[in-house]
């Protein structure tokens, strides 16, 4: 159902992002991932994506740049004329707790989570406008809606998602986009390795499901939410966080 479309991941090389762009290519979409620093990572997911019968661009450049956006815009309509999906998943945290964050602690990591995420919707949202078609999926997280000690400029920006995503879904409806956001919990990526054991042993027992999250888990949601199946699904939080909300 999603045969022939094109999506905009962004940092989808690695982690989650990955299992997005896997899991849309499997489905047949078209892909333009976008990553910053880790050369190895874009290559291997490159070559992993070769086995899918879909075409894939790969473009680097920093989230928290307006004109990354812009240029991912011109890439995508260049080589497919077209975006039809937007997985604004980028992110990076910088623990710290409040009295040790400094500014540059928090302007990093908001201009990365969400203005990076503005920038991508701004430079997408025109394409999809014209098309009167698009899906839009905002990666927010857990600690957006739950707040998490040692996260107050990642909670920030991901509670900032979840804003801007309910106020982009009642702008953009009439144009028949939909914009929902996921708040992942607890997945096991390169991101929540660096945990010490302690923190990863506390989310584990704050887990109804007894096990952390699998990239893959997140991506089937991502996927049914770019699919038709969810046309009437707009301005939604769903949590992918096996029961720590429950
Ligand atoms: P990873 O650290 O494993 O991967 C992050 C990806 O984002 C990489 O592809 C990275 O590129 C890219 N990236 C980071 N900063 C930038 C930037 N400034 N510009 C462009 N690309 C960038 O993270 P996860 O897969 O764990 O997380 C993905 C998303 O899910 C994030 O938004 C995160 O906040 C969110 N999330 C994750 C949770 C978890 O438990 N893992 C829980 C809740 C939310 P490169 O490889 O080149 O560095």
């Amino acid at each position: 159902m999603l045969e022939g479309k094109t999506a905009v991941v962004t940092g989808g090389t690695r982690g989650i992002g990955r299992a997005i762009a896997l899991e849309l290519a499997a489905r047949g979409v078209n892909l333009l991932l976008t990553w910053r620093g880790n050369e190895a990572a874009a290559a291997e997911t490159a070559a992993t994506l070769k086995q899918y019968k879909i075409r894939a661009e790969l473009l680097r450049g920093d989230a928290a740049d307006p004109a990354h956006s812009r240029a991912a815009a011109a890439l995508v309509k260049e080589k497919f004329g077209k975006a039809d999906i937007l997985v604004n998943n980028a992110g990076i945290t910088r623990d710290k707790l409040l009295l040790r964050m400094n500014a540059d602690d928090f302007d990093q990591v908001v201009q990365t989570n969400l203005s990076g995420a503005f920038y991508m919707m701004q430079a997408l949202v025109p394409m999809m406008s014209k098309q009167r078609a698009g899906r839009i999926i905002n990666i927010s997280s857990l600690a957006g809606v739950r707040g998490n000690p040692g996260q107050v400029n990642y909670a920030a920006s991901k509670a900032g998602v979840i804003g801007m995503t309910l106020a982009a879904a009642k702008e953009l409806g009439a144009r028949n986009i939909t914009v929902n956001a996921v708040a992942p919990g607890y997945i096991k990526t390169d991101m929540t390795e660096a945990l010490t054991e302690e923190q990863k042993l506390n989310l584990l027992h704050a887990v109804s499901l007894k096990r952390a999250g699998a990239p893959e888990d997140v991506a089937k949601a991502v996927a049914f939410l770019a699919s038709e199946d969810a046309a009437y699904i707009t301005g939604q939080v769903l949590c992918i966080d096996g029961g720590m909300t429950a």
